[in-house]
């Protein structure tokens, strides 16, 4: 075989030097160069160098300059055949002829004119061509950081030893602290030039106390007195006459163009960005986001490699960076936590939205998470921010846009704390607390350092009482926070989920992750260094996810999770009004959708099952809360469960409900009441209500997709699980059309309510009693996602038809 110039010849072999790869011997070098990857780089290297000697290289042009004003201008050196524009700035080009001698006469020319601007054009460098390795991925960084800590975590000799060090490994030093200090004293030089009196005040990681390496420099751009100076300059020109001002400020300024009582945020941040973008060295990617809920600009710093972020109206950041210095100064065994937790969360990818923007927790919303569970400790840890407030003095007091953000200046005004717990069980009690907390049906207050009910977020009348009475400043229409998977309420913005962009997943997530903490922080390689060397304490909690094998046997379980978000406005009245009993009222509302679901819109034979005598004796939840629920759902929506039209009648098959012990979707609440049926606890302390056996004699679940997209073709598509109606067809459609399986499926399907020590939800699982036909694990699968959503439907439709 010839040796191409790409190939040595090394003492082990072959090397290829336009892939960068070692052969051991002949047969795998001839392998190699007939394979994909050198024959893809060759092609490319030749195509490049064809690039090379067709083209030259313009600067000079303006960003307003068009692609096909080049082209035009170029053609008459010869044939042009592509023209490549930098993206960024429009400042340079490249101009590729269809004929090398093209070059020579464009070259040749003395001057080059387009558009009133001067062009240079220049002969195209000759670059070596090289592979260039792919960059490394997040998590690749991820695992090089965490290979480096092992060994030095692991011979040290506590968990505490370990936190400690986190710390030290990850905080911000000195001289990065002082080079942030150093650029925000340059901003701030630069924009009073332009924003007289304005102030620029970093806020975020960098100040409070709980900043890494690669933290993003957060800054609120002042423009309060920005303003008063305007308008008294204002007032000052007025009476003095035009062009008199007695400030020559206002008048060099480019901010005399802007009127800050009246410009909207966007003109603000526009203009500040030009000042970034023209004013300030070493700048550049700057760019402002008006969508997002605060609008910022964000810019980069080259030489710091600092991602910064300004924005204006964000006076309560400020404070809230105070109050994180505040705890950090009063309770010393914040910091590990914080950073422990936090690298904990990125390990797991639980938190830190890459883009700011996602479903994922933020470093603000985890720390808050930490705080309170402090503030819950026996005794706690951190006071609650209402107690703080308390020990504020007079001239500590502090509103902010209406909210009260007051608490004292210095920890000393703060009464250590009893707690003495060490670091390992505080970081094992923050896993055992998140790992139990029923996120879906809690408000998180930190204000208060306890979890509100949902319920009351969920009638509007009385979330106006509530906030009123606490806020009375403010106009009870700001004061909703957007309920999701984990409510958290913000310090002092009292209406702000600082969570509301977490979702299901997310929160499972984080749930999960912390049950799997929980499990490991009880045993022994959490709590005591490994005399072999083993990987012990923080170790293995920092280890992604994944390399820790899952062992869990499947379970057949569908989980329907209580969305607060999502509610229909009367049914969150209705639970409003159930208080406590929220979740049972809520669940026999789920446990009558899926019925529904079952009967009517999937045509399964449902019959109760022989197995379970569900009677007033077998409900061990007691009698009473049952009965006062039911009370509360007599009164208020028990028609509404019974209006909805019974699926008999859409059935044109005539499957009937065989004797069920309940009849959820016929007067379904009467279980509740004393004279019916009552869910009974099941081994692990749940409360189940009674099973459905349910017969399936069609596969009512293969090709939905393609008839549904049949039926609905001149309509405007819904998706699955969105229309009732539409859902019956598509099964009738099929039962029609296909043959019946040959051996019809029987399975179980056990209601289960959970909640209160886990995040609320109905669960329902599922187990085949006959499966011949070995369809179960299909049928299984598509009502997995199919459930929840018609759950949600029905839910919706029940309550709209009343
Ligand atoms: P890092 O930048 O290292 O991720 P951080 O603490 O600076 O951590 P950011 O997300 O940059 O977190 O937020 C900076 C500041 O912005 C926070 O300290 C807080 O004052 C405010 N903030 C962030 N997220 C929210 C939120 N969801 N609600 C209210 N304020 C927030
Ligand atoms: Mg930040």
């Amino acid at each position: 075989m010839e040796l191409d110039g790409d190939i040595r010849t090394t003492p082990r072999g072959f090397h290829c030097t336009l892939c960068k790869v070692n052969l051991p011997n002949l047969p795998s070098l001839d392998q190699h160069v007939k394979g994909r990857k050198h024959q893809t780089l060759s092609t490319v290297r030749s195509t490049r160098k064809t690039q090379e000697e067709h083209s030259v290289f313009v600067s000079g042009i303006k960003s307003d300059i068009s692609q096909a004003d080049i082209t035009e201008y170029f053609q008459k050196f010869g044939p042009v055949a592509d023209v490549i524009m930098d993206k960024d700035k429009g400042v340079y080009a490249i101009v590729q002829f269809s004929e090398t001698e093209s070059i020579q006469a464009a070259l040749s020319c003395a001057e080059h004119q387009m558009k009133g601007l001067k062009l240079r054009v220049k002969p195209r460098e000759k670059k070596e061509f090289k592979l260039i390795p792919k960059k490394k991925n997040d998590s690749q960084n991820l695992q090089q950081v965490l290979d480096r800590l092992k060994p030095e975590l692991c011979q040290l000799a506590s968990v505490d030893a370990q936190m400690q060090y986190v710390v030290g490994r990850f905080q911000l030093g000195d001289s990065e602290k002082k080079a942030r200090g150093l650029l925000v004293e340059l901003l701030q030089e630069v924009f009073i030039e332009f924003f007289p009196d304005s102030q620029v005040l970093p806020f975020g990681s960098s100040v409070n106390s709980f900043g890494i390496h690669s933290c993003d420099l957060d800054l609120f751009l002042d423009l309060e007195n920005t303003k008063v100076f305007q308008s008294r300059a204002r007032s000052t020109t007025e009476q003095a006459g035009e062009g008199m001002s007695d400030d020559s400020r206002s008048e060099d300024s480019i901010l005399s163009d802007i009127d800050l009582s009246t410009a909207s945020p966007a003109e603000v941040l526009d203009l500040v960005a030009t000042i970034l973008r023209r004013c300030v060295p070493n700048v550049h990617k700057v760019q402002v986001v008006s969508s997002a809920r605060l609008p910022v600009v964000k810019f980069h710093h080259r030489e710091l490699n600092l991602q910064g972020d300004i924005t204006i109206n964000n006076r309560l950041a400020v404070r809230n960076t105070r109050f994180l210095q505040l705890c950090s100064g009063m309770e010393d065994r914040l910091r590990p936590l914080v950073y422990t937790i936090r690298y904990w969360a990125k390990q797991k990818q639980l938190a830190g939205n890459a883009t700011g923007a996602g479903p994922l927790l933020n470093n603000y919303a985890l720390t808050m998470l930490i705080i309170f569970f402090l503030q819950n400790c026996k005794p706690p840890v951190l006071p609650t921010v209402a107690q703080l407030k308390d020990m504020a003095c007079e001239e500590e007091e502090c509103v902010i846009e209406g909210w009260n953000c007051t608490f004292p200046s210095q920890p000393i005004a703060v009464p250590p704390s009893k707690n003495t717990q060490n670091l390992c069980t505080l970081l094992a009690g923050f896993f055992s607390f998140y790992a139990k907390l029923d996120f879906a049906s809690s408000v998180i207050s930190v204000r208060e350092g306890r979890a509100l009910p949902i319920t009351d977020f969920l009638s509007q009348k009385k979330q106006e009482e509530v906030t009123s009475e606490e806020q009375p400043t403010k106009t009870p229409s700001h004061h909703y926070p957007k309920l999701g998977p984990i409510n958290l309420l913000d310090p002092f913005e009292l209406s702000h989920n600082i969570a509301g962009n977490v979702n299901e997943r997310s929160q499972r997530n984080f749930q999960r992750e912390c049950h799997e903490a929980e499990k490991y922080c009880r045993s022994l390689q959490y709590q005591c260094k490994s005399s072999k060397g083993k990987s012990w304490g923080l170790v293995r909690l920092f280890t992604p996810h994944g390399e820790i094998p899952h062992t869990k046997a499947e379970q057949l379980t569908i989980s329907i999770p209580f969305k607060s978000a999502s509610l229909p406005e009367e049914l969150c009245d209705q639970l409003h009004v159930a208080g406590d009993r929220f979740r049972l009222l809520w669940c026999q509302k789920v446990c009558s959708a899926v019925e529904e679901v079952l009967k009517s819109v999937l045509r399964c034979r449902l019959s109760p099952s022989s197995d379970t005598v569900f009677g007033e004796d077998s409900a061990v939840d007691p009698a009473d809360t049952m009965e006062t629920a039911s009370a509360s759902l007599n009164t208020s929506t028990n028609e509404s469960c019974d209006s909805v039209e019974s699926p008999n009648e859409t059935s044109p098959q005539g499957t009937a409900v065989v004797g069920a012990k309940r009849s959820l979707s016929s007067g379904s609440d009467a279980s509740l009441s004393p004279q019916g049926k009552k869910p009974r606890l099941a081994r692990g302390g749940k409360p189940e209500f009674p099973p459905w056996i349910c017969v399936q004699k069609h596969t009512v679940w293969a090709s939905r997709r393609k008839v549904r997209r049949e039926l609905i073709k001149d309509t405007d598509s819904k998706p699955e699980g969105s229309c009732v109606e539409l859902e019956s067809q598509v099964t009738a459609h099929i039962t029609e059309k296909e043959p019946e399986l040959k051996e019809p499926l029987e399975f179980k399907v056990q209601p289960q309510m959970v909640g209160g020590t886990e995040s609320t939800r109905a669960v329902l699982k599922l187990e085949p009693i006959s499966d011949k036909s070995g369809v179960f694990h299909d049928f299984f699968h598509f009502l997995e996602a199919f459930l929840p959503k018609m759950v949600d439907t029905l839910l919706e439709k029940k309550i709209g038809s009343v």
